[in-house]
């Protein structure tokens, strides 16, 4: 059973719901051992950086891990960097200012669109703006120094709402390169397990492309719910340990000592 979950946001984020207390009791309720709260930083395109008041955050995460550690859950410190590629010089102060457990590396935006939103396709080729989104991926593996390289699959998410499910071999080029620089450079994929009961399902593409990581190196994948509120937590974990194994991989686990008494 998998019993680390990497991903979440609490009320640091803008869309977050809970505090980091209430993620922390629905993380141990569900039966979790080790969690990483990793609220948003981000550069709009079009609008003001956005990240959470760390000073705070990390008094926050202080407290409630000497709180929760002893009924046995490892809180972990992160955050989630919106497209850090472009914003190296300001990432690079913000890991050296802070000692973040879990540093993770999202696309957010491709050419100035929101890649959530099925306009991010207008006037173009799906199969271009799949192929120019994993091209991003794997500069942003190559240049930031996250742990984690986050829902590699978003991108299919309003592709598939707008022209259906991916044939993932016409982008196997681009797409095997991104998982190529994940491997060289370190870093662990993340299934994220937001989408997994989606209707329609991308499932066969994500299943190929977990393939193509493993073969590339690739031996963990990070399940990660990304939940914004609690009742979001451990969802979709049976379905998400099914496609890790069935590619071969095993399921991340930080592995951090918990101290119980
Ligand atoms: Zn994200
Ligand atoms: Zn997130």
């Amino acid at each position: 059973m998998i019993t680390s979950d990497l991903h979440m946001h609490s009320t640091y984020s803008l869309d977050g719901n809970n505090t980091i207390a209430e993620m922390c009791e629905q993380a141990i309720h569900l039966g979790l051992t080790e969690i990483a709260i990793t609220d948003h930083v981000e550069w709009p395109p079009n609008g003001a950086h956005q990240r959470p008041d760390f000073d705070r955050y990390f008094a926050e995460i202080e407290e409630n891990r000497a709180r929760f550690a002893p009924r046995g859950l490892s809180l972990l410190s992160g955050l989630e960097l919106g497209n850090p590629h472009q914003h190296r010089a300001e990432v690079d102060a913000l890991l050296a200012s802070y000692a973040f457990d879990v540093v993770i590396g999202s696309m957010h935006w491709l050419a100035g669109q929101n890649i959530h939103y099925p306009r991010c396709f207008d006037g173009q080729d799906p199969y271009d703006v799949y192929a120019r989104y994993f091209g991003e991926i794997e500069q942003m593996a190559a240049m930031v120094d996250c742990e984690i390289i986050a829902h590699f699959d978003r991108i299919f998410w309003p592709g598939t709402n707008r022209f259906g499910p991916p044939e993932i071999e016409r982008i196997a080029t681009p797409v095997r390169q991104a998982m190529r620089a994940i491997v060289e450079h370190g870093r662990i994929l993340e299934l994220n397990t937001r989408f997994l009961t989606h209707t329609p399902s991308w499932n066969d593409a994500l299943l190929t492309v977990l393939r193509w990581y493993h073969e590339e190196g690739g031996r963990f994948v990070a399940a990660d719910s990304d939940a914004h509120r609690t009742a979001e937590l451990g969802r979709n974990l049976a379905v998400a340990q099914q496609l890790i194994e069935a590619a071969g991989c095993t399921p991340y686990q930080r592995q951090v000592e918990v101290t119980a008494v």
